[in-house]
Order: C-alpha cells, then sequence, then structure tokens
C-alpha cells in the first residue's frame, strides 16, 4: 500500500513539473558537450521542448528566461545503458540526477507501459526495456520472484523473443549465465536472428571471458557486462574487435561483485579490481565501443548519482574525462541507435542539464549539477 501511495504521489509531482514554463530559454557563454565534443562559450537556446540554437555568445541576444552559464558545462541528459526498474520513483531518482534516459535489462512485461506513459512527464527518465531477458527454466533472472517467461518445451526461441516484440520491447536482452541452468548457443544465435528479422538489436549478459569470445563470433550487437572471472589475452581483444560488438561494461557493478567475492573468501575465479580496470583499458584502447550502466539496484547502487561514480571508475580505468563523458551520452546513442538521446544538437529534445566547473577535464564536477531539463522543462 505505501508503494502504491509513493508511486501515485510520484504521477502528481511530474505532472505539475510538465505544466510549467513555456517560451524560449537562453542558457549563455556556456562550455557546452554535445555528446561528442566540446565548444567554449556558446548560447544555447531551448525552444517548445527542443534545442533551437547553438550560436557563438552575442551578448546582446536576448530571450523570455536567460541563465548566466559562463564557469558551467552544459551537458546532454545522461543514458543509463543498464538498469532494472519497477517503480515511477526509480525514473524519478534518476531524472533528478541528469540520468534522462534508462535502460532496462531484464524487466516484468507488465510494467513496460507503465513506465512508458511517463515519457512526456517533465520529472522522470525516460524508459527504454528489453522486458524479461532470455533464459531457460531455473536460469537467470527466473530468481528475483517476478513472474517471468522462459524458453522451454512450449515456448521456443523464436516464438519467446517474437513475444518480447509484442509486449512492445526496445531491443532484446540475452542472459548467458552458466552458474546456473543457462540459454545454449543455438537459442541465442536463434533469439538474435528474430530480434535482428524484427529490427531490434540483440545484447546479452555474460560473465565468463570465454562466452564473450564465443559470442563475439555470433551476431550480437552488443555486451551489457563485462567478464569477472580471467584477464583477456591479445587474441581475444582483437576477437572482440572483429566481432564489432559495443560493451556496457558495468564497472561498478563488477568491482562491487568482486569485493563481495574477497570479503566472503569465496572459491570462485575472479580479477582484482586492478586487473578489471586493466581489463576496461584493453577494450577501450583497441576502439571497441564503451557505453555506461550501473546495473541498480544490484549491489545497492542507485538509479542516479551512482552514473557518475561509472564514469569516475572509466577515468580510473585510463580514459580521458571526455571519453568518459562520451560512454553516457554519445557512444550510448551510437549503440542503441537512439534518436532523441545522448547529444545536444539543433533540432533534438532539449534533455540537458547544467554544471558548474568542467567535467570534461575533472569528472567529478559532472556531480556539480545546477539545473536539469527534460524537453526544455526544469526537473525539480
Ligand atoms: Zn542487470
Amino acid at each position: 500500500m505505501r508503494r502504491f501511495i509513493f508511486l501515485i504521489l510520484s504521477c502528481i509531482v511530474g505532472l505539475s513539473a510538465s505544466a510549467q514554463e513555456s517560451g524560449s530559454l537562453l542558457i549563455q557563454n556556456v562550455r557546452l558537450f554535445d555528446g561528442e565534443s566540446i565548444s567554449e562559450g556558446v548560447d544555447v537556446v531551448f525552444e517548445n521542448g527542443k534545442v533551437a540554437a547553438i550560436q557563438a555568445h552575442a551578448p546582446d541576444r536576448q530571450a523570455d528566461q536567460i541563465i548566466d552559464g559562463k564557469g558551467k558545462t552544459l551537458l546532454p541528459g545522461l543514458i543509463n545503458a543498464h538498469v532494472h526498474i519497477w517503480f515511477p520513483a526509480h525514473l524519478a531518482e534518476a531524472a533528478k540526477a541528469g540520468v534522462l534516459t534508462v535502460m532496462d535489462m531484464h524487466a516484468s512485461r507488465f510494467s513496460i507501459p507503465i513506465l512508458k506513459a511517463l515519457k512526456d512527464s517533465t520529472g522522470f527518465a525516460n524508459y527504454l526495456s528489453a522486458g524479461p531477458g532470455a533464459t531457460v527454466p531455473g536460469g537467470h533472472g527466473t530468481q528475483f520472484g517476478m513472474p517471468t517467461p522462459t524458453i522451454d518445451s512450449v515456448t521456443s526461441a523464436k516464438s519467446f523473443t517474437v513475444d518480447r516484440v509484442a509486449d512492445g520491447a526496445d531491443y532484446i536482452k540475452i542472459l548467458r549465465e552458466p552458474s546456473r541452468p543457462t540459454i545454449n548457443f543455438e537459442q541465442i544465435d536463434t533469439v538474435i536472428a528474430t530480434a535482428h528479422a524484427h529490427e531490434k538489436l540483440a545484447v546479452s549478459h555474460i560473465s565468463r571471458k570465454a562466452d564473450g569470445i564465443r559470442l563475439a563470433a555470433s551476431d550480437l550487437d552488443g555486451f551489457v557486462h563485462i567478464w569477472f572471472d580471467e584477464p583477456s589475452t591479445k587474441a581475444e581483444i582483437e576477437a572482440l574487435v572483429e566481432g564489432g560488438q559495443f560493451m556496457v561494461p558495468t564497472i561498478l557493478t563488477n568491482k562491487r561483485v568482486i569485493e563481495y567475492f574477497e570479503a566472503q573468501n569465496q572459491d570462485i575465479p575472479h580479477l582484482s579490481v586492478e586487473q578489471l580496470l586493466a581489463e576496461i583499458k584493453k577494450l577501450h584502447e583497441a576502439g571497441i565501443n564503451l557505453v555506461a550502466g550501473t546495473d541498480p539496484p544490484n549491489l545497492n547502487i542507485n538509479y542516479g548519482t551512482d552514473l557518475f561514480t561509472e564514469l569516475e571508475l572509466f577515468v580510473e580505468s585510463g580514459m580521458s574525462p571526455l571519453e568518459a563523458l562520451k560512454t553516457a551520452t554519445g557512444n550510448a546513442a551510437k549503440a542503441f541507435h537512439l534518436q532523441e538521446a545522448g547529444w545536444l544538437k539543433v533540432g533534438m529534445p532539449a534533455h540537458a542539464f547544467l554544471v558548474d566547473g568542467n567535467p570534461s577535464e575533472n569528472i567529478g564536477d559532472a556531480r556539480q549539477v545546477v539545473h536539469v531539463w527534460k524537453a526544455g522543462k526544469i526537473v525539480k
């Protein structure tokens, strides 16, 4: 009951927030990160929910509302490409932190229409979802207490995937996890081929390097974890480059898994945190498209500010702060073919946030959020 009341309250807050402000907003003389590069001293105009203009700063430019952007950086709303969400409150937590698009990687099929209905409500991140991931009876994804369809004697890999498309899935998630009964490679190939026949991308959970290397040779589009069992060789990285998949490595998630193994003295082969970061560095240097995702609520990871921790871990692995910002913006948009997120360019929806300082030089400044806008309206 308390959860239900919270849900209703969240909706009311969202509706009142979307009823405010109209007209043009000028953010003047600001540093702009547009999803791939930095421009200094520009004027950005939001109008009718979109980015209406980006021009060199001119002191006499007018608008209905003006914000001084000096010393600040404007960025596209961030994308978290690996979450699990049940309630609108999770979308609100993300939006408040500047995370305006979340990508669910295994969810109840019944929550998809409820969460997608908040697309035009200001206080909530936009929700994209795989719905339930492709798994088998007793497999990973079936242990969370929600009704989970599986590939079994009744439902083929093909009909499972067709069902997800019918549910409204934006992409198809595969749960390859050999610590339990798991979907086999033949079934995975069918899921991928069926997804592609319906113009959906197919992405996979992995935890073991051997599965990553095996799936690099398939038509899979991306991985939504990196392995944690052992370091890769040069030849294996080359196989991944050859495969062309993008990767959402969920560094924070894997780091917490490794820390848990170590605290429990678990006898499971695993990388050290140092080795995990070295794997990220190898993937980045090899040119693999890396995308930010944090897998909340697993391991007590939150839906909002923990995405900044993921960006900081990318920097710790050796990436420049600018490259790290791309993992939650342009890289994600490229990986998932997103049309309305990840970029701040003229004509795009004005999903953006303003921070103090310069996160393209000091990644910690991404946390200094001053304002968040969804479709040009302030997220309170
Ligand atoms: Zn997950």
